[in-house]
């Protein structure tokens, strides 16, 4: 746990999974991701973190992304190396001291699977429901219209299941550009990666944490060239860490990674060309990653 101001932060493994590397990195040539990173597997996919970001002050339970969730095929989890053997949202949640029905709000960054996914679950019957029924569920409008009409190049990272039960149930707000959900809680809006994914940052007392979502997915993602292929405008992806980046680097910010499989968080340090991450924050302990 990491106190923040009044904010307690903790960050909730939902579990593992895998992408292609080279998706991942973009132009940045394979023997330098490897280092960087970590080695790919025979299908050249990656270890991938699914890591939600949990924050409770007053009466308030805020958890920001959901992860894969539980409803893909067994062909699906096999695609996508899906292990929630060892991690799973509910059991973290459980282990962090907090029932589905406490959760006062979900800040959806975008709606891909790997992060939206666990917003709703199959019940006992087989029906679709909201995995965290007393919700407001928080999504950018432009996204959701962006979702629900996909490029060929992003169609297949958006499962309607995920998100069309909670607009059926009234328990979606949409919401119209950057600003202050709650005091202290700031959304930024980005297009890079896709249209309107909102960036979460929490500050108090001088403190400041970036939830960076799909703009930085991985620690090794801070070095400007590093870029996913799966992002719809590259440049403007670019743009937009040159933009955060330094003001990030500045004013000390921490930076949770939610992809990277083996770290947290971390603040900036200066690099040669731009920035990398210093000391590695473990905000939330769990028991250590059984993959190498
Ligand atoms: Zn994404």
């Amino acid at each position: 746990m990491l106190q923040l101001g009044r904010f307690r932060v903790d960050v909730v493994e939902t579990g593992r999974f895998g992408l292609d590397g080279g998706a991942m990195f973009g132009v940045v040539p394979k023997p330098l991701w490897e280092r960087a990173y970590h080695a790919a597997d025979a299908a050249n996919r990656i270890p991938m973190a699914a890591r939600a970001l949990l924050l409770r002050w007053d009466s308030h339970v805020v958890l920001v992304d959901t992860g894969n969730g539980t409803k893909m095929s067994e062909k699906q989890r096999q695609i996508y190396a899906l292990d929630t053997s060892q991690y799973s949202l509910e059991r973290s949640l459980e282990q962090l001291g907090v029932r589905p029905e406490e959760v006062t709000a979900v800040i959806l960054t975008h709606l891909h699977f790997d992060h939206a996914g666990g917003s709703t679950r199959r019940d006992e019957q087989g029906r679709l429901v909201p995995t965290f029924p007393n919700a407001r569920y928080y999504v950018q409008r432009d996204h959701l219209l962006w979702a629900r009409r996909p490029t060929e190049k992003d169609r297949a990272s958006f499962i309607t299941e995920d998100f069309e039960p909670l607009a059926a149930e009234g328990m979606l707000e949409l919401l119209d550009g950057e600003g202050e959900l709650f005091p202290g809680v700031r959304l930024l809006v980005l297009h890079g990666h896709t249209r309107a994914m909102q960036l979460v940052l929490v500050s108090d007392g001088g403190e400041h944490l970036l939830y960076c979502a799909d703009l930085c997915p991985t620690a090794a993602h801070v070095a400007y060239p590093y870029i996913m292929a799966y992002d719809n405008f590259p440049l403007t992806t670019l743009e937009e860490k040159k933009r955060l980046l330094p003001q990030a680097y500045e004013e000390g910010w921490i930076l949770c990674f939610e992809h990277d499989a083996f770290v947290q968080a971390a603040r900036l340090q200066a690099a040669a060309k731009g920035f990398q991450i210093g000391e590695p924050l473990l905000i939330t302990p769990y028991p250590a990653a059984t993959s190498d």
